[in-house]
């Protein structure tokens, strides 16, 4: 379509193995304000197929804004968004920033972008076999016996195979979690956003949601992962980045970063948090 715009050459980065693919995210210098609030002063990621990005940092620093701008639920103000070698267009806006020009490739890239909230926000009144259903229905026209039986799968790989039928209100947090898992996974997504997604859990349910993720770090998902489990996040990931005010402070292979943190802030940031 025309308004889809292929990554150039510039846009081809090499991956650790070598190797020059299209990345599946690459994020160039985003910035986003919130009124005189500057939250994001020129991000960058870029994110591999198959690879797990895992984001730290103190609350208030933008983790979340990141994500969001990602799949467009916020408007980034400027820099560039890529999901798998498509950019996304950004027009000036009559206050001088920059908006999506195409509300159909917004549309578009939300359908490739799954994301995974701390608070799961299922749809209270549809079961969860309904709640894995809808998008992929209505968003990919799928046939409902397909959707339905891709859910079922799905609800199976995250252990809730016996819990179709029931509301999210009769489900446990950690249950809640995991359906909410199931239905991104449902749209078969690129890439999948994670907000500290076992921050809302009482500690015992957290486990049961990171085995989850963790299968599908193994399985070769591509994954930006925010959140406060260090452990878990320096076992799966392959980068992890530490934002501090909106930039990001440090950069590293998990073992590096963790093992021997090179700012002062990162160093003070885990003194507190470990
Ligand atoms: P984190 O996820 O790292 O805790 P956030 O991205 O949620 O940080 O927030 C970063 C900053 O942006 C905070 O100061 C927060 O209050 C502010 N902020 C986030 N969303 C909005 C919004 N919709 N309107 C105004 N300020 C916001
Ligand atoms: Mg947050």
């Amino acid at each position: 379509t025309p308004s889809t715009v292929r990554a150039t050459v510039a846009d081809l980065v090499p991956a650790d193995d070598g190797k020059i693919t299209t990345p599946a995210v690459q994020i160039d210098e985003l910035h986003k304000s919130f009124g005189s609030l500057l939250v994001l002063k020129g991000v960058n990621l870029t994110a591999h197929a198959g690879e797990v990005i895992s984001m730290i940092g103190s609350s208030g620093s933008g983790k979340s804004t990141f994500l969001r701008c990602i799949n467009l639920l916020e408007q980034p103000d400027g820099g560039k968004v890529a999901i798998d070698g498509e950019v996304i267009k950004m027009k000036p806006l009559a206050n001088g920033r920059l908006g999506p020009a195409d509300m159909a490739q917004v549309e578009r890239i939300r359908a490739r972008v799954g994301m995974v909230f701390q608070n799961f926000n299922l749809w209270p009144h549809m079961t969860v076999v309904e709640n894995i259903v809808e998008a992929p229905r209505h968003v990919l026209k799928e046939p409902r016996e397909k959707a339905v039986e891709h859910a079922h799968a799905l609800l199976k790989k995250v252990g809730l195979a016996e819990k179709h039928a029931h509301y999210p209100g009769q489900l446990s947090g950690g249950q809640q979690q995991r359906a909410a898992i199931a239905r991104t996974l449902a749209m078969r997504p690129k890439v999948i956003l994670f907000d500290e997604p076992t921050s809302a859990l009482d500690p015992e349910l957290v486990g049961e949601v990171l085995r989850v993720i963790r299968q599908l770090a193994e399985e070769g998902n591509t994954m930006i992962l925010v959140t406060h489990e260090m452990q878990f996040a320096r076992e799966v990931s392959h980068k992890v980045l530490f934002l501090h005010q909106g930039k990001v402070e440090e950069e590293a292979a998990p073992a590096e970063l963790f093992g021997s943190p090179r700012s002062e802030r990162l160093r003070q940031f885990l003194a507190r948090t470990l």
